[in-house]
């Protein structure tokens, strides 16, 4: 009496049923646990309760051992309630069929429910990205490589997109992280609005996110349809908050195919990567599909790349600094830094090759705030030093540079570090960079100004300027391109187009400096032509610190020794 009472008052079902699960006994707590009551269940077979999905499992689970010795076993598996829901039950079985006062299989079934809920949403979370809900890194890897195999069982193309914002650190830079936070949720709504059911979509990190075609199409014609209609998405604002704000992406393809199949989920996911870079490259907003080729230089660059971090952390860049000089009296009235990477293994490596990367990943940010450091610090030095000759130093700054508001800031603070005369520091910026995007580049040329520095329109004659918009910038100085330098004394068009180039400027008012002079006939040439300024391997090639001081040294030695010898004449 007391064990009918323990069974009868247990929270777990306990049953007992023939071999083929038909119910002898069901204990009350049936009702609790499934809605039936022990009476509705007697006679019925128990496999009519498990779900359709899971009964074969489990029906070879509850009768495997029918015929066998009293083995215990346990397994969890789907029971349909009464009320037509599925619940998650583990049970207990314990086969008696031997023993005489049971003659059956006794069935001990408890609702899991909650702790099947709570280990799922433990694996939501160690497969999902947080903010987005949308698959991690991990589980996108998983269903990447499922996909390969099935892959080539079936031939059906594998694609995968790799998207990255073009934009995302100013957005959250400017409205603050939430917002950003805001714009991932929203973007990662469209991108799953653009997909099919059977596609994965995932958030990668940062703003990074992927997205696998399970039927990638012909060539990957489906997958650039599904990115063209991605990036088209994009070309509505995203409301945060009530902030209207444009998110642009760049998007990068790789298919695996029976023309091109890939050996891992690893490599189809860095192919796609290395495309979505070259979709950058080409001017962001728009997506790429992989090639082979882009491998090798897409390799290169990386490491170029990480070299470049490790020289900014190892302090691997030096300032050269070139003299200008005043053409007709031959006296240096400044300097213009210019820079160059120390490569341990390398040797010295030239800003053009890699000036242009460090722009393209943002390195130029860190890099352009030390040169300007370095420039107005040395400055103010050079101009203690000598402090007759009052020289100019001129630095340049990239397109990237001009393009951040912060810029000011950090000219701003360079000068007062440095403690350096705003007006002796000249900005150079090149005129594509001004052509690109007018109105910005004169709106920051007019805050520079502000500071008291000087600007320059560097490579002068390289873009398409015309007179209209040169007008247009708040400059002083116009540095001639060497191109235009090296012609200079052929006559016929290149002098004549020198020559204009040079009247223009002194119509603009602005002091025209003639660059890349290397011999004695262009600089008479240039004499003539009434430009006061020019720099060239003529008087000197850009010189480390100690060099330079010496030259000028040298210099102001001989200006003392002419101006006495012309004492004497007198
Ligand atoms: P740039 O500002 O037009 O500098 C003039 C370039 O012409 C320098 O090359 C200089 O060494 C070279 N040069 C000067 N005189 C002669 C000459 O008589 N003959 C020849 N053949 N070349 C001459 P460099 O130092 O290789 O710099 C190349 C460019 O890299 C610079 O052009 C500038 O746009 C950029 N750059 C250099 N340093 C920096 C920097 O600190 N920041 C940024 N953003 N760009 C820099
Ligand atoms: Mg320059
Ligand atoms: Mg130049």
């Amino acid at each position: 009496m007391r064990f009918a009472s323990l069974v009868k008052n247990s929270s777990d079902v306990v049953m007992v049923t023939e071999p083929d699960t038909t119910i002898r006994y069901a204990s009350p707590s049936a009702h609790r646990v499934l809605g039936f009551e022990p009476e509705e269940l007697e006679g019925r077979r128990f496999a009519e309760l498990i779900a359709p999905d899971d009964r074969t499992r489990a029906l070879s689970f509850l009768t495997a051992m029918a015929e066998g010795e009293g083995h215990v076993g346990l397994t969890e598996y789907r029971v349909r309630h009464r009320d037509g829901t599925d619940l998650f039950v583990e049970t207990l079985r314990t086969n008696l069929l031997k023993d005489p006062n049971v003659k059956g299989i006794v069935l001990n079934t408890r609702d899991i429910s909650e702790r099947k809920q709570f280990e799922e949403q433990l694996s939501h979370q160690a497969f999902h990205d947080q903010i987005t809900g949308l698959a991690n890194r991990a589980l996108f890897q998983d269903r990447v490589s499922h996909a390969l195999v099935r892959q080539t069982r079936d031939g059906n193309p594998v694609a995968v997109l790799f998207m990255d914002l073009d934009d995302f650190k100013t957005i959250n830079d400017s409205l603050g992280h939430a917002a950003g936070d805001q714009l991932l949720v929203a973007l990662a709504g469209r991108l799953v609005g653009r997909l099919r059911t059977a596609d994965t979509a995932a958030r990668l990190g940062g703003d990074e996110f992927a997205v696998l075609l399970e039927d990638g199409g012909d060539e990957g014609m489906t997958a650039a349809d599904v990115a063209g209609r991605i990036l088209e998405t994009l070309e509505e604002p995203f409301d945060l908050d009530g902030t209207e704000v444009y998110a642009r992406a760049s998007i990068g393809i790789s298919v695996a195919d029976p023309q091109s199949p890939v050996g891992s989920a690893d490599e189809l996911l860095r192919n796609a990567d290395v495309a979505m870079y070259m979709a950058k490259e080409g001017g962001k907003a728009r997506y790429q599909l992989f090639e082979p080729a882009m491998h090798d230089t897409a390799l290169r660059r990386l490491e170029l790349r990480a070299a470049m971090q490790r020289a900014i952390d190892h302090d691997e860049f030096r300032l050269f600094y070139q003299p200008v000089i005043e053409l007709p009296t031959g006296k240096i009235t400044g300097v213009e830094a210019l820079i160059r990477w120390f490569d341990p293994e390398k040797g010295i490596i030239p800003p053009l090759d890699f000036i242009p990367l460090a722009e393209e990943t943002g390195l130029i940010v860190p890099i352009g705030r030390w040169v300007l450091m370095e420039a107005c610090k040395y400055a103010a030095r050079l101009a203690e030093t000598f402090a007759a000759l009052d020289l100019h130093m001129a630095v340049n700054l990239s397109a990237r540079q001009i393009a951040r508001p912060e810029i000011v800031d950090e000219v701003r603070e360079a000068l007062t570090a440095s403690g350096l005369d705003p007006g002796k520091l000249v900005l150079e910026i090149t005129e594509s960079v001004m052509i690109h995007d007018m109105d910005l580049a004169i709106g920051r040329l007019k805050e520079l100004k502000t500071l008291g520095v000087q600007l320059a329109i560097d490579d002068f004659g390289t873009g398409y300027s015309s007179l209209n918009y040169v007008r247009r910038f708040p400059v002083d100085i116009l540095k001639v391109d060497k191109s235009f330098i090296d012609g200079v004394t052929e006559g016929g068009e290149s002098s004549a187009l020198t020559a204009a180039v040079i009247e223009l400027a002194s119509i603009l008012n602005l002091k025209p400096v003639a660059e890349g002079i290397e011999r004695a006939d262009q600089l008479e040439q240039l004499i003539a032509m009434k430009c006061d300024l020019g720099q060239g391997f003529l008087f000197a090639k850009p010189l480390p610190t100690d060099e330079l001081e010496d030259l000028v040294t040298e210099h102001v030695a001989m200006r003392l020794e002419a101006d006495a010898l012309a004492d004497r004449l007198d």
